[in-house]
């Protein structure tokens, strides 16, 4: 029964992001949700209702947007109809603000499954007002070092959400994360555990951005006989309290093809995906994993996944003036140094790097430091240190004797020119930006005609 309550709600909120649409404020991915939730605080509890499937629920510090979109991709390409949340609005009310605008005028949600990223300390909320099949949780890295300290306690609050899941609701967590597996091991029922196997892509040591490297139990130094992605991998500790749960679902033979495509095998199945990078492997896992926990077809899932495209600001690509742009989010160390061993694989030589402190980057800039840039010198031809904080990049830069490194250049506009202007034609060059440099960046490119607007596409 839908009451006048919640069919005033989904209204108002309809009414809300129509409006901010119109006044170009940003696609109004939330406050519909703001204005929904004050009129009726139940309104997303009861819209999720509607749904014939139910609600998946995907978090972890990196690849959240991307999981959500292959997963979405998945029921689409069954037929269903999907609603979620867009990139970054990943609290409850980026959540409720999808459902509302999935929602008829009638009040009632017109879909089948709701797919939505969460942030991490949002899950308890998620979880209980929508009641989901399926969780995801990929990885928790260390954000920025302002936030340093919070991953033990965001790994309970994350362990607590999984303790209420639903009956039927299931945990799928990524065995190869430390802090991941430490929570799934405390669940009162087993999730479904998904992991990589394949040495010939793995590190032989930690990178220095690494953190979560000691026992949870002894205290220890975690012993790892492979390294993934950031301090992802296998792991054991020397006293033999704690070690990497054994994966399910486990990609083999993985073959990474610069930032084009990468191809695993998951239970004798050849999965192919048009994403580059070690870490779209885990993204690509996970979704993989949803499916399992679902029961779609393998063989299904890997046409599907065929067709996957990278999720709006992760490898977004473009062509203008002879050159070929990618831009891609870095917004903590791990992420960064994925997309340095990306790009160098992709053998690229010019960059723009993109550095803002404002509150969804981080206020403090030190975690730079972190960072590989070192794997930039000798091999990049121009560097250009760009956003609001252009001089404490160049300053990094220096000291990674980077060489290649320009003087810095607050403004994108002016940096995207001189990056343009040094890359050859036909040459490939790299827009490698924070949060908030993402969005100032992309909503210059589409000023200038060179993107679409995201709500758009
Ligand atoms: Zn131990």
């Amino acid at each position: 029964m839908v009451t006048p309550r919640r069919r005033l709600a989904v209204l108002a909120g309809k009414a809300t992001g129509a409006l901010s649409r119109a006044t170009r404020r940003g696609g109004g991915t939330t406050f519909p949700g703001d204005v929904a939730r004050a009129i009726d605080p139940q309104v997303l509890r009861r819209l999720i209702g509607d749904l014939r499937g139910g609600a998946i629920l995907i978090t972890g510090t990196n690849g959240k947007t991307t999981t959500a979109r292959l997963v979405a991709g998945l029921l689409q390409g069954m037929g269903a109809r999907v609603v979620t949340n867009r990139a970054g609005s990943n609290l409850i009310y980026g959540a409720t603000a999808a459902a509302v605008a999935g929602a008829g005028l009638d009040g009632r949600l017109r879909a089948d499954w709701g797919v939505f990223e969460i942030d991490e300390a949002t899950l308890p909320a998620a979880v209980e007002e929508t009641r989901p099949v399926a969780v995801v949780v990929g990885n928790l890295f260390r954000d920025q070092l302002d936030r340093y300290g919070e991953l033990e306690l965001l790994a309970r609050t994350i362990q607590g959400a999984l303790e209420r899941l639903p009956e039927g609701g299931r945990a799928v967590l990524n065995a190869d994360d430390p802090r991941v597996g430490e929570i799934g091991l405390g669940l009162p029922r087993p999730p479904l555990w998904y992991g990589v196997e394949d040495r010939s892509v793995s590190l032989s040591e930690l990178p220095h951005a690494a953190d979560a490297r000691t026992c949870p139990h002894c205290g220890a130094r975690l012993e790892f006989s492979a390294v993934y992605v950031g301090h992802d991998g296998v792991y054991a500790c020397p006293n033999r309290d704690f070690a990497r749960p054994a994966p399910e679902v486990v990609a083999t033979s993985v073959t990474l093809d610069g930032l084009d495509r990468i191809c695993i095998e998951v239970g004798g199945v050849r999965v192919e995906a048009p994403l580059g990078g070690l870490y779209n492997v885990y993204n690509v896992l996970a979704a993989f994993s949803v499916g399992t926990v679902l029961g779609l077809n393998q063989h299904f899932m890997a046409e599907s996944l065929k067709k996957a495209v990278a999720a709006f600001g992760r490898q977004e690509r473009f062509e203008r003036r002879g050159r070929r742009f990618t831009i891609m989010l870095a917004k903590n160390p791990t992420g960064f140094n994925e997309i340095l061993r990306e790009s160098e694989r992709a053998d690229g030589r010019h960059f723009l790097i993109g550095l803002n402190d404002r509150i969804a980057d981080g206020r403090d800039v030190s975690w730079i430091w972190d960072v590989d840039f070192e794997l930039l010198a000798g091999r990049a031809e121009v560097v250009v240190p760009s956003g609001v904080r252009a001089h404490d990049m160049a300053l990094r830069l220096k000291y990674a004797e980077v060489t290649a490194a320009t003087e810095p250049e607050p403004d994108l506009g002016l940096a995207l020119d001189r990056l343009t202007e040094a890359t050859p034609e036909g040459g490939d060059a790299y827009l490698l930006c924070t949060y908030t440099a993402m969005l100032d960046l992309r909503a210059l490119l589409v000023q200038r005609g060179w993107l679409r607007p995201y709500w758009a596409t």
